[in-house]
């Protein structure tokens, strides 16, 4: 068996969903699952960036503009993305959102965007796929999860919340289907050099905490998660189910 890693063809006749396309770690670990073989639903509210980043893929993409908080559109991607691609094979639940606020500042509404985003939008999207994938024999859920999931971070309770119900929400997925041929499992990035978190690379203190007390001494680089999720996606993963792999240069650990 070859890995995406081995094989240019690892994922060939593969639909992937990326939600999050237009963004940082969706742009890289769309690129990524391309480069495998895979063919791509690229999904963002962000109707600009989605277009960019298709123009990279040709033929091999299909954007779909949607806002995941709509819960009614949410779950009628996956049809739709059968309608036009033909299959819905893996499905990546990247796109997220971050408030940085003291639990005293945060407003319920903005709580509840947060988890409306990073955590009630890849269950209504799971919920929605899963049936086609049990019917075709096959599926696999990738859950972008976060460092903060296991550790907590001052004036991140929604997105700390929201992260550790996605490791939790991965677990139970597995437990309900993975005798019914599917896999779901989550990744989960230390900090990443992306869009989301381009204001720790511009000041200095938060800069200086990460070289501090990450124990690589240094944040990733979007290709550096894009690779694992790829793994995930792909066969030489077949016996991984239900866990969270952590990609954050061992902070985690420490
Ligand atoms: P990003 O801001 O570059 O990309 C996020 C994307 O999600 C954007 O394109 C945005 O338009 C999209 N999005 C947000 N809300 C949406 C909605 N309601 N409907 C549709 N699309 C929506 O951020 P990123 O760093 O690429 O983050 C990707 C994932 O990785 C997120 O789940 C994030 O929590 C996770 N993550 C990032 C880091 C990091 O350091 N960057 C670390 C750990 C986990």
């Amino acid at each position: 068996m070859t890995s995406p890693q081995e094989s240019p063809d690892a994922l060939r006749d593969k639909v992937a969903v990326v939600t999050g396309a237009a963004g940082g770690l969706g742009r890289a670990i769309s690129r990524r699952l391309h480069a495998a073989g895979a063919r791509l639903a690229l999904v963002d509210r962000d109707e600009a960036g989605l277009a960019d980043a298709a123009a990279e893929f040709g033929d091999d993409a299909a954007t779909f503009a949607v806002d995941l908080t709509d819960d009614a559109r949410t779950e009628a991607l996956p049809g739709e993305v059968r309608d036009r691609l033909g299959t819905l094979d893996i499905l990546v639940n990247n796109a997220g959102v971050r408030q940085i606020a003291s639990i005293l500042d945060l407003t319920p509404d903005e709580w509840r965007h947060t988890l409306d985003v990073d955590l009630t939008a890849p269950f209504v999207l799971s919920r929605a796929a899963i049936p086609g994938m049990i019917e075709q024999g096959r599926g696999k859920i990738v859950n972008i999860a976060s460092i903060t999931g296991e550790l907590a971070f001052a004036d991140r309770s929604a997105y700390c919340v929201a992260k550790a119900g996605i490791i939790m929400l991965t677990k139970t997925i597995t437990l309900e289907f993975a005798a019914r041929g599917i896999w779901c499992n989550a990744i989960g990035p230390g900090v990443v050099e992306t869009p989301m978190t381009s204001e720790y690379f511009r000041s200095g203190p938060m800069r200086e905490s990460i070289e501090r007390n990450a124990p690589m001494k240094r944040w990733a680089q979007p290709e550096e998660i894009a690779g694992p999720v790829a793994f995930l996606c792909g066969p030489e993963s077949d016996y991984v189910n239900g866990t969270t792999l952590f990609v954050d240069g061992g902070w985690n650990s420490a």
